[in-house]
Parts: structure tokens; C-alpha cells; sequence
């Protein structure tokens, strides 16, 4: 055993300048900062990372804070299936996880950490006319705008994808399926750690079980966070709590047209490598891929009920396995290692809600349901331009709160994963 491994198993290497630990231990809160940001979530991190990299000089944006009721990276961050995708199906969606792809590929790098990005080919299934009229629809979008995106027949699909069920005898036969060959899938636990190592590198705290139970509002404008820590007055507050977004909203007095509903998951026992597509299929409201370890990572639809709760269910697994094995018989024997549950925060269009408020100086990044994961770079990036400029960028105008009010809906339900 190397003698370094020993000395750090003995605690010198704490403080030792070989072995910097990624966070220091808690400070005590500040009274005042410039930017809290309430949630240290992928996306509450990477908006602190590129506050605090793109906007402390130019707008001097310096004291920054991430608060989290638990920790750093525990919420749906921890849980996410972890695809990402811009095969979307307007053009505003498109256009904007695309350039969140494009951050993706290169995050390893800015953060210096390895995210394992690992692009597999995302192939959503059809198994009737109408889902193939939306493969090509949804094609025709993501070319339109640079996104590599194909409706294929089901002879293209079994050269592509052999693994798959392409029977006849199968009670909802495959006919097709879009092909999307970016589509991706990353270490989500290296998201949140990458963007917090990198934050509190420039300066930025991250304040782990420190919960907000209150916002302060005065003359409308959010003036102070009331934590379990203790008060922090801010300049400017951004919510990003994904699952608890209404909860937290309505403590400004912002009604949030959002639901709540659990959103389950699984992964089997690791296997040799079988399966190197990623596989979804809306009709049957299942999804898989095989990890880097060997797991097949399995998801399907939310649960039919609001829920604040991230308990399993029998049924999920009973449902999920039962299509999971129409589509690929050859893991009957496969046992399945874990199940668990988040919170997704579900909006009437299936996009998510981001940007200024009708308050002055408080910031929302919610309504992510079940994609926001793919989301985190091009979400933290663009709202930190928000939050720093208080002007809204282009790619997040589709986006806002008021989009509700005005009936300009970005009804992207038939591109949202699995059927909901
Ligand atoms: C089972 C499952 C599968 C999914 N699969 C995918 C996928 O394949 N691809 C994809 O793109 N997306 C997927 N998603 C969605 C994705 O996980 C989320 O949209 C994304 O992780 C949201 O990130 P976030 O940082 O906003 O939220 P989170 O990671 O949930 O962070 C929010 C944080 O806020 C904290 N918080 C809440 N309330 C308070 C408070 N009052 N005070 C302080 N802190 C608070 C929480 O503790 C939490 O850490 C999936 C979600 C689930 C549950």
C-alpha cells in the first residue's frame, strides 16, 4: 500500500497540502451577501459557479452563497437516470438543451473532474403511426436547428440496436423509432461535486443542512432568507429546490402552477456490457441504459398521485419490469439491485420556469419535472446571466413565470421522456 494512502487513512492528510479536501468544514453563515442562492442542487451550484466566474468582476457579484436543507448534491441531482438529450420537440426546448449538449461535452474539462460523459445514441420508440408522425416531426425540429436527429424504420433499428425485442408477436410491436446519436449520459454525483469544488474554489460557501424557512419581503423586494442558520440578508435570492419550488415560492407569495408527483427509479445487478443504445419508449412508459458499471438503469413514468414523499412502490417495479421485458426478454433473469424515489416538480407544459419574478431581486429555476438533469450546465450558466445582468437571456425568454399568464405555453409533453 502506498505510504501516502496510509498517512491520509490516518487523518494527516486532511491537512495536508497533497490532499486539499474538495469543501473546507462549515463556516458560520455571513449576515450579508451579495447573491444566496437557496438549493445546492446541480443547478444551484452551477449558477453560483458561473456567478462567481463570469460576473464577480464585471458585476462585482462576490459573496455568494448556496444553502442546502441537506446535502450538496442529495435531491434529484443523486437520483436523476442522468440522460441528456436535446431532441426536443419545439424549437425553443431544442435550441436550448442543445447548448446545454454542447456544455456537457466539455465539463470534464472546465470543471476538471470526469464526468464519465458518455454519448450512446437515444433512441425513443415508436410502436404506432401517431408516435411515428411525432418521431419525424420532432426530427424535422432538431434538424431545422443543428441537432443531429432521425426518424428511422424498424430495419435501420435492428442494425442499430440489435438487443431489442423486434417481434411481431410482442403485444405493442416496434414500427420505428427518432435516433438521436448525442443522446448521453453522465456521473451525476461529479455534476454537483465538479460544480461545488469549482465554486468554493473562486470563493463561493456552500452551507450544507442549512434550511430556508422563510424569505423576507419588503416593498417588493425579497430582502433576507431566514435559515435554520440564521438570517442572510441578500441583494438578490435565487430559488432553485427543484422538488420543493411551490413550498418555497409561496413563502414570497408567488403561486406556482406546478405539481409535485414522485418520480421512481431502479438498477439491476451489474452485467457485462449488453446494451450501449439508450432506450425509451413513451408508449409503453419505460426507459433504460446500462451504466459504466454494468447497471441497467431503468425509469418509467411518475407516480399518478402529489406526493412529498420519496418512498418506493411495488407496482412501479411490477409495471416497469413487465415492458421492460417485452422489449428485451433476455434480462428475465436479471435481479435488480436498487429502487429509490425523487420529487419532480411537473408544470402543465412539461418546460421548466426560469428567470426574473414579479418580485425585484428574487430568481426562479424550477418546474424541471423529470429532464432537468441535462439541463444543469446550460440552466446554472444562463440564469447566473439573469441573476448578475437582471436582464433575461435570449434562450431563457421562452421560459418565464408570465408565460402562464399570457397563454404562450411551451408544450413540450410529447418530447418529455416517458409518457406522464
Ligand atoms: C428518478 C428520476 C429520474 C430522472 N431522470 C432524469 C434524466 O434521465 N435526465 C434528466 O435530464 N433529468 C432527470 N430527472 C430530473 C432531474 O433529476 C432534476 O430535474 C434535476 O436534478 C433538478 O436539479 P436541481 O438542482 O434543480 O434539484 P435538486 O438536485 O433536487 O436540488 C434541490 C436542492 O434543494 C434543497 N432544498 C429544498 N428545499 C430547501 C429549503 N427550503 N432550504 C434549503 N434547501 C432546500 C434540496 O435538499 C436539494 O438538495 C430525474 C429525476 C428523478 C427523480
Amino acid at each position: 500500500m502506498p505510504i501516502s494512502l496510509i498517512k491520509y487513512a490516518l487523518g494527516f492528510g486532511e491537512r495536508s497540502p497533497h490532499f486539499p479536501r474538495a469543501l473546507q468544514s462549515p463556516l458560520a453563515t455571513k449576515k450579508h451577501y451579495d447573491v444566496v442562492i437557496i438549493g445546492a442542487g446541480g443547478h444551484g451550484l452551477a449558477c453560483a459557479y458561473y456567478l462567481a466566474k463570469n460576473y464577480a468582476k464585471s458585476h462585482g457579484v462576490k459573496k455568494i452563497a448556496v444553502i442546502d436543507k441537506a446535502y450538496l448534491g442529495g435531491g434529484n441531482t443523486a437520483r436523476n437516470t442522468t440522460i441528456i438529450r436535446a431532441n426536443y420537440l419545439t424549437e425553443e426546448g431544442t435550441a436550448f438543451y442543445k447548448e446545454s449538449q454542447k456544455l456537457f461535452a466539455q465539463l470534464s474539462a472546465e470543471l476538471n473532474m470526469n464526468m464519465m460523459y458518455s454519448p450512446r445514441g437515444h433512441l425513443t420508440l415508436a410502436h404506432t403511426d401517431a408516435a411515428m408522425r411525432t418521431a419525424r416531426w420532432r426530427a424535422e425540429v432538431n434538424k431545422h436547428l443543428g441537432v443531429d436527429s432521425a426518424a428511422i424504420e424498424q430495419s435501420e433499428l435492428a442494425r442499430i440496436c440489435p438487443q431489442l425485442n423486434l417481434s411481431e408477436e410482442t403485444r405493442y410491436p416496434i414500427l420505428g423509432a427518432l435516433y438521436h446519436p448525442p443522446g448521453a449520459i453522465a456521473r451525476h454525483d461529479a455534476v454537483a461535486w465538479g460544480y461545488a469544488r469549482a465554486a468554493h474554489r473562486m470563493g463561493v460557501e456552500i452551507h450544507q443542512n442549512t434550511e430556508a424557512k422563510n424569505i423576507l419581503v419588503k416593498n417588493n423586494r425579497a430582502q433576507a432568507v431566514v435559515t435554520t442558520r440564521g438570517t442572510l440578508r441578500a441583494n438578490k435570492i435565487v430559488q432553485a429546490v427543484a422538488g420543493y419550488s411551490s413550498l418555497l415560492a409561496s413563502k414570497v407569495g408567488l403561486r406556482l402552477p406546478i405539481r409535485t408527483v414522485p418520480l421512481q427509479a431502479c438498477v439491476s445487478q451489474p452485467l457485462q456490457p449488453f446494451l450501449d443504445k439508450i432506450v425509451v419508449s413513451g408508449s409503453l412508459h419505460v426507459y433504460i441504459s446500462q451504466s459504466a458499471r454494468g447497471e441497467f438503469v431503468m425509469g418509467g413514468a411518475t407516480d399518478p398521485y402529489e406526493l412529498y414523499n420519496t418512498r418506493s412502490s411495488l407496482e412501479f417495479k411490477e409495471q416497469l419490469m413487465m415492458h421492460i421485458l417485452e422489449l428485451f426478454p433476455q434480462l428475465s433473469e436479471v435481479n435488480l439491485l436498487r429502487q429509490w424515489a425523487g420529487l419532480a416538480d411537473l408544470t402543465p407544459d412539461f418546460s421548466p420556469v426560469m428567470g426574473k419574478t414579479e418580485l425585484k431581486n428574487f430568481y426562479i429555476d424550477a418546474g424541471w419535472g423529470t429532464w432537468g438533469f441535462k439541463a444543469t450546465p446550460v440552466c446554472g450558466k444562463r440564469m447566473a446571466e439573469c441573476v448578475a445582468t437582471d436582464r433575461t437571456p435570449k434562450l431563457l425568454e421562452p421560459f418565464a413565470l408570465q408565460r402562464f399568464e399570457n397563454f404562450k405555453l411551451v408544450g413540450e409533453k410529447g418530447a418529455a421522456s416517458v409518457g406522464h
